[in-house]
Formats: structure tokens, C-alpha cells, sequence
């Protein structure tokens, strides 16, 4: 059988040639210019000797030239390696050695970087793609070069569904990134399955501010955009004012974003302001949404939040609230078909049923990766019994619906009572001066480890960290409350917008 994930766009653009795809601000491109840029794309690739089977690193901001890169070079049947913009020279270079990479794609905006990387690594092909105000590369292949190859009716490589379409670096917090490698067949399935649940159209327009390197983006955005014949609206980098904006410039309909996306623009002083309401559903993922962030943006907004949950492992999407009627609030709903998810204990036993029963998430089925690129001790350390290990500690109701109590690292085990940061950053945020929240365990010589918060507060409000020990104290278990709370101007954050505790 064979089968390429970039069929789903070439089926778009059979079927809705002249719809747009990708708004950029001014500009939008239809579903056949972007087919048609793909196609001239992989015979640029080609024409640079990339084969299938070949990596190619891809390190863009969220610019049309990304999913003209993406499709394009799974239609030459290479294998992509999208990368953070934000990266090093030494981490870019890591990433091409390990992933083995022919190729570096990547902006203007971070040439120095990537460039030095890209030598480090002895990837020798670099193509850079240039924005206005950027000043145009001297070195390496202009991305316009390589789209103005002539086509010489190149086809669609056909891959094997099982074989690898993309390979994402995990942020990685423990020692060195990790390459889970992604099939065709898992990517389609989770633009598939996941897009059909929160019921995407060709009428639907997703924002895009999630950067697309990430998985979430990725796959249950772009991918599902691309299946559905949706249109996205990109925006680059998260800013409140801007996103508000183009909801209402693009009256677009679904919004995917990490809870501290939703906190910071429920608190946007100017929010009257904008016309919202073409808003139908917003989809949360990738960090655990506070239940008083849900419950207020839901009734400002007038639209449900459907809460998601998923890791690069397992090409995003694991578990998902379907729909008003399906969904359980602050859960992470039930596995996505073809998913089988399992609450173990300590000893490898399932747990059963029960909020009292917490343990780590284990998942087995279509969308668990194929395992880490060149590292099968990483791999074998991954799974038991053909379980993967989330990392997570969750719990399942009685009705199959999942819970997400915490990191398994990022547990806090005070004088031997468990105290799960989650739940008491939820209690943090029922503040309303409380823009970001993050609990951490601190080293205690008698208790082991002593539970502390670091905050940062919305603009123009103040608030003593006494009064915020007290709001905690009157809310939880005397063993949970933060003894120390620091407040700082921010918390340091991924470009995916999750909080960064490993910095605090
Ligand atoms: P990444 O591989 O960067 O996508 O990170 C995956 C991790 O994000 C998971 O292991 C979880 O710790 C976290 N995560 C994703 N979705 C959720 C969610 N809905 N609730 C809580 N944590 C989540």
C-alpha cells in the first residue's frame, strides 16, 4: 500500500482549488497555489539531490512558506525535522547531526544561528527564506530560487503509511532532545480523527499562533486545517491585541491555544472592543487549563473551550472532549479512536477506576511513535509491555473520561504527603490578580520538600504574597499550601506559551 500525508492537500486543492488556505495578514494563498507551491517545491528538493528517505530540517516561524515547505518536501517523500526558531546554534546543530539531515530550511531572521549550526553539523544546503525588513542572504539558496525550479511533471512520492513523515524533537527535560519519529499513516489519522470530533469544515477559519514547529500545531492544527479544506489565519508570535484582531478581521471560527494564551486574552483591558463572536469553539491543549481560566472564558466568550490532551510521542492528539454533550469539564475527555489509555501504579499494575486511584498515564495504540531516532535505549526505556510512559499522572472516572493531576516529575512530596502543583496552582488562579502561576517543590531539610509558588501578576494589579498564602490556605489541605510565594514581572515560557518550571 502507499499512501503520503500531503495527499491531504492535494485532495483540498482538487476540491476546493480556489479557497484560501493560509491567510498572512494582507495575503492569502488558495488551495492550489499552495498545492501547486508544493509541488514546485519538491522538484526544487530534488533538484538538490534530496532523496526520499532524506531529512530535511525546517526552521520557520509561522509564515506561508512553512506549509509550502512541509507539504512540499513530504511530496518528494523526505522526512521533515521541524525545528524551534528560537534555537541555538549548538542545538540546531544537534538536531541535524541526530536526525541526520541533508537540508537546513530556515528564516532570515535567525540566519546566524542556523547558519553556524547548519556548518557544525556539516549540512552543507541551506535555504533561507526572507521577510520584509530582513536583509536577503548572501549564502546558501534563496526559498524563491528553489520554488522557481520548472516542473518536470515530478509525482508525489508514495510512501509506505508505516514509514516516517516527520520526526519532532520533544523538549526534552531530561538531558538531551529526543527525536519521536511520526508515520504518515499516525499524522493522517490525528488531522483525521481529532478534526472529524470537533466537527472542522471547509467554512471553519483556524487561527494559528501555536508555533507550527511544535506537534499541537502541527498536526492538530495545520494538518487538520489541510484535511478539512479549512483555512488558517497565521499570526506570529502570540500578542493578545493581535490575536483579538485577526478574530475579527478573518471572522475566524476555532481557536487552539494553551492555557496561558486564554488567561492573557481573557485579561486584555480592551476586549470589548472586538468583535469575537464569529468565535464557535476554542480547543486547549498541551498544559492543564485552571478550571476558573475555562469557566470564565467560556461565559465571556460565549463558546466551549473542548480541552485536549497529547504529547509529541503520540503525534499529538491521545485523549479529547468531543462535544457540549460528550464533554466532561476539566477533564481531557476519553482516548481518540484507536487509543487505548491505562492508569498504572508504581509496580506496572492498572489501577482502577476512581479520582482516588492516580497514577501514570500509559498509551498504546495508532498514534504512539514509532520510537526515538537512533536512540533504542531511549526507545526501550519508553515503553513496557507495549505501553508508552506519559510522563503523567492522571486518573479515569468511572466513564472512561481521563484527568490530568500532574507531571510525574513535578510531583512534591512534602514530610511524605503527595502535593500534585496543579491543583494548587488552580487554587492560585481563583485570584483574580493572578495572571501566571507555577508551584514548584523546593529542597526542605526536615520535610524533604517544601512547596513554593512563583506568580506573576496581570498589569496594574498588586497583591502581598501573604495574601496569597492565605487565599491557598482557606481553599486546600493545610499539607498543600505554598509556604513561600515569590512574584515576579513573568514566568519564563516555551515558544509553545507552556511555563517553563525547569528555569524557575
Ligand atoms: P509536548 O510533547 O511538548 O507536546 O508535551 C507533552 C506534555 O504536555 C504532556 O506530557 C503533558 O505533561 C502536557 N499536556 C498536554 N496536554 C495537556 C493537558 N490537556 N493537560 C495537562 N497537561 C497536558
Amino acid at each position: 500500500m502507499s499512501f503520503n500525508l500531503a495527499t491531504m492537500l492535494y485532495e483540498s486543492a482538487r476540491s476546493h482549488p480556489d479557497k484560501a488556505a493560509v491567510i498572512n495578514g494582507k495575503h492569502a494563498l488558495t488551495y492550489a497555489q499552495v498545492d501547486a507551491a508544493a509541488d514546485r517545491f519538491a522538484a526544487g528538493l530534488h533538484s538538490h539531490g534530496i532523496e526520499p528517505g532524506d531529512s530535511v530540517g525546517l526552521q520557520l516561524p509561522n509564515l506561508p512558506q512553512f506549509v509550502i515547505a512541509y507539504f512540499g518536501a513530504l511530496k518528494a517523500g523526505a522526512v521533515v525535522v521541524p525545528m524551534n526558531v528560537l534555537y541555538k546554534a549548538d542545538e540546531v546543530a544537534y538536531i541535524l547531526r541526530d536526525a541526520e539531515a541533508r537540508m537546513l530550511i530556515t528564516w532570515a531572521g535567525v540566519l546566524e544561528q542556523a547558519t553556524e549550526g547548519a556548518t557544525q553539523a556539516g549540512v552543507k544546503d541551506v535555504v533561507t527564506v526572507t521577510t520584509p525588513g530582513l536583509p536577503e542572504p548572501t549564502t546558501g539558496t534563496s526559498f524563491d530560487a528553489l520554488l522557481a525550479t520548472e516542473l518536470d511533471a515530478t509525482e508525489m512520492y508514495q510512501s509506505d503509511p508505516g514509514d516516517t513523515a516527520v520526526i519532532i524533537y520533544t523538549s526534552g527535560t531530561t538531558g538531551r532532545p529526543k527525536g519521536a519519529e511520526l508515520t504518515h499513516f499516525q499524522l493522517f489519522l490525528n488531522a483525521d480523527t481529532p478534526g472529524r470530533l470537533f466537527g472542522v469544515r471547509d467554512s471553519d477559519v483556524i487561527l494559528v499562533v501555536l508555533p507550527l514547529f511544535h506537534i499541537f500545531a502541527l498536526s492538530s492544527i495545520l494538518d487538520v486545517c489541510v484535511r478539512f479544506a479549512a483555512t488558517m489565519t497565521l499570526v506570529p508570535r502570540f500578542d493578545a491585541a493581535a490575536v483579538l484582531a485577526t478574530i475579527e478581521r478573518d471572522h475566524v471560527t476555532v481557536f487552539e491555544g494553551v492555557p496561558t494564551m486564554y488567561i492573557a486574552l481573557l485579561a486584555h483591558p480592551d476586549l470589548d472592543k472586538y468583535d469575537v463572536s464569529s468565535l464557535r469553539v476554542g480547543i486547549s491543549g498541551g498544559a492543564p487549563i485552571p478550571a476558573t481560566v475555562l469557566d470564565d472564558f467560556e461565559k465571556r466568550f460565549g463558546i466551549l473551550i473542548l480541552e485536549g490532551y497529547g504529547l509529541s510521542e503520540t503525534a499529538s492528539t491521545t485523549t479529547f472532549n468531543v462535544s457540549a454533550q460528550d464533554r466532561r469539564v476539566y477533564s481531557v475527555g476519553r482516548p481518540i479512536w484507536g487509543v487505548q489509555v491505562q492508569v498504572w501504579g508504581d509496580d506496572g499494575a492498572v489501577l482502577p477506576a476512581g479520582a482516588e486511584n492516580i497514577g501514570e498515564l500509559m498509551v498504546r495504540g495508532v498514534n504512539v511513535m514509532r520510537g526515538y531516532r537512533g536512540n533504542p535505549e531511549a526507545s526501550a526505556e519508553a515503553f513496557t509491555r507495549g505501553w508508552f510512559h506519559t510522563g503523567d499522572l492522571g486518573y479515569m472516572d468511572q466513564d472512561g473520561y481521563f484527568f490530568v493531576v500532574d507531571r510525574k516529575k513535578e510531583l512534591i512530596i512534602r514530610g511524605g504527603y503527595n502535593v500534585y502543583p496543579r491543583e494548587v496552582e488552580d487554587a492560585i488562579y481563583t485570584h483574580p490578580a493572578v495572571a501566571q502561576a507555577a508551584v514548584i517543590g523546593v529542597a526542605d531539610e526536615r520535610l524533604g520538600q517544601e512547596v513554593k509558588a512563583v506568580v506573576a501578576l496581570h498589569p496594574g494589579k498588586e497583591v502581598a504574597p501573604e495574601e496569597l498564602i492565605d487565599h491557598v490556605k482557606a481553599r486546600l489541605a493545610p499539607y498543600k499550601y505554598p509556604r513561600s510565594v515569590e512574584i515576579r514581572a513573568h514566568l519564563p515560557v516555551t515558544s509553545a506559551g507552556k511555563i517553563l518550571k525547569r528555569e524557575l
